[in-house]
C-alpha cells in the first residue's frame, strides 16, 4: 500500500507503478507492454523531436463510493486522439488499443486511485508521438503510443473561487486554418510565452481572441471559455478552439437542468452583458471568473465582486463532478465503470 496524503496532493507529476507502450511499426500496432521505466528510448531524428509530430490527451478516473473506478468519456478522448493523429499525419490509435492501453495502466497502477471524498483523482495522459527518423519534413513511419497515470490534487488550490484573467492581444494560440482545434505539444509551446505574461501580470490565465480579427473569443489559456446570461450557457464556436470534452458536457448538463445553451461566435463587447463567466476543462472542470482585464483597451469586465462564484457556474460544477463520482445517475452513459 501507499502512504500517500491524499488530501494534500498537487496537480502535477508522481511517480507511480508502471505506464503502458505500443509501437506503430511497419505500417500496424504492436502488443502492448508494460513497462516500469518513466524514460523513452527514441531515435535522435524522430520527427517528434524535430518536427513536433506529438498530440497527447487528458482524462481522469474517479473513485466512487461503491470502490468501484470510474473513467469519464474515453471515448471521447480516443476520438479527439485520432482527429489529432489524422491532423498532424501520425497513425491513428483504434478505440479497442486505446481503451485496452487505459484499462491495463488503471489496473496497473490501482492503489494510486485517491479514494472517494478526498477531492483528488487519477490523472490519465495519453501520448501519441512520432518516434521513427527523418530529416526532410515529412510524416515519421513508426510512432509510440503511451500512457502514463498520476495521481492529482484540485487544479487550484483555494479551491472553487473566481479567479482573474486577463485578454491576450499580443500573442496568438492558434491560427484559423492552423491546429488550434487538435490537442498537439506545439500550440502548448506557442502558448508559453502569453501564460507567463499572465502570470507575471498576476493573472491565473489569459483569454486568447480569434487571430483574425482580435475581437471574438477563442479560449481560456487550455481551457475553453463560457458565460451566463439570464438562464443560457454561452460557448464561442471558432476554428481554432480546441473541442473541449468538458464544455461539451456542460451544455448537456445545462440543458439537463432547463437551461438554454448557444454555441457562437462571442464577440468581446459582449463580455459587458454577461451575468457569470468560467473556464473549463479536465483539470478543474470549472473555474469560475471573477473578472477579465483587457490592459491595451483600458477596460475591464467583473462578474464576481464578492469573491463567490456565480450560481449557475456552482450548479453546473457540482452536477458534472457529481456525474464523474457516481453520485448521481448516469443518463448519458458517459462513465466507464472498470471491474479492475
Ligand atoms: C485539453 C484542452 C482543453 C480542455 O479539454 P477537456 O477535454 O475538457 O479537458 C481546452 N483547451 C485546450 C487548448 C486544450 O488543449
Amino acid at each position: 500500500m501507499n502512504n500517500t496524503d491524499w488530501g494534500n496532493l498537487p496537480f502535477g507529476y508522481m511517480k507511480t507503478n508502471y505506464n503502458v507502450r505500443c509501437y506503430f511499426r511497419n505500417g500496424k500496432w504492436g502488443e502492448l507492454e508494460i513497462s516500469s521505466s518513466e524514460t523513452i528510448n527514441i531515435h535522435m531524428a524522430a520527427t517528434s523531436l524535430h518536427y513536433g509530430q506529438e498530440a497527447f490527451e487528458g482524462a481522469k478516473a474517479f473513485m466512487g463510493k461503491d470502490g468501484k473506478v470510474r473513467l469519464f468519456r474515453w471515448e471521447e478522448n480516443a476520438k479527439r486522439l485520432r482527429n489529432s493523429a489524422k491532423g498532424i499525419m501520425m497513425a491513428e490509435v483504434p478505440d479497442d488499443l486505446y481503451f485496452s492501453a487505459v484499462k491495463k495502466v488503471i489496473e496497473l497502477n490501482k492503489e494510486f486511485v485517491p479514494p472517494y471524498g478526498s477531492g483528488a483523482s487519477l490523472y490519465i495522459r495519453p501520448l501519441l508521438i512520432g518516434t521513427g527518423a527523418q530529416v526532410g519534413v515529412k510524416p515519421a513511419d513508426e510512432y509510440l503510443f503511451m500512457i502514463f497515470v498520476s495521481p492529482v490534487g484540485p487544479y487550484f488550490k483555494s479551491g472553487f473561487k473566481p479567479v482573474n484573467m486577463m485578454i491576450c492581444r499580443s500573442f496568438d494560440r492558434a491560427a484559423p486554418l492552423g491546429t488550434g482545434h487538435i490537442k498537439v505539444g506545439g500550440n502548448y509551446a506557442a502558448s508559453l510565452q502569453s501564460l507567463k505574461k499572465g502570470h507575471d501580470g498576476g493573472f491565473a490565465s489569459v483569454i486568447y481572441l480569434d487571430a483574425k480579427h482580435k475581437e471574438y473569443i477563442d479560449e481560456c489559456g487550455p481551457a475553453n471559455f463560457f458565460a451566463i446570461k439570464d438562464n443560457t450557457y454561452f460557448t464561442p464556436e471558432s476554428s481554432s478552439i480546441l473541442p473541449s470534452i468538458t464544455n461539451m458536457s456542460l451544455i448537456q448538463v445545462a440543458e439537463d437542468l432547463g437551461y438554454e445553451t448557444l454555441r457562437r461566435p462571442i464577440h468581446i463587447d459582449e463580455l459587458s452583458d454577461f451575468d457569470e463567466a468560467g473556464a473549463c476543462g479536465t483539470a478543474a472542470v470549472i473555474t469560475p471568473i471573477a473578472k477579465i482585464v483587457d490592459e491595451i483597451e483600458n477596460k475591464t469586465y467583473e462578474f464576481s465582486t464578492d469573491g463567490k462564484p456565480g450560481k449557475i457556474s456552482t450548479k453546473l460544477y457540482k452536477r458534472l463532478q457529481a456525474i464523474q463520482t457516481g453520485d448521481v445517475p448516469d443518463e448519458h452513459n458517459w462513465v466507464e465503470l472498470l471491474d479492475i
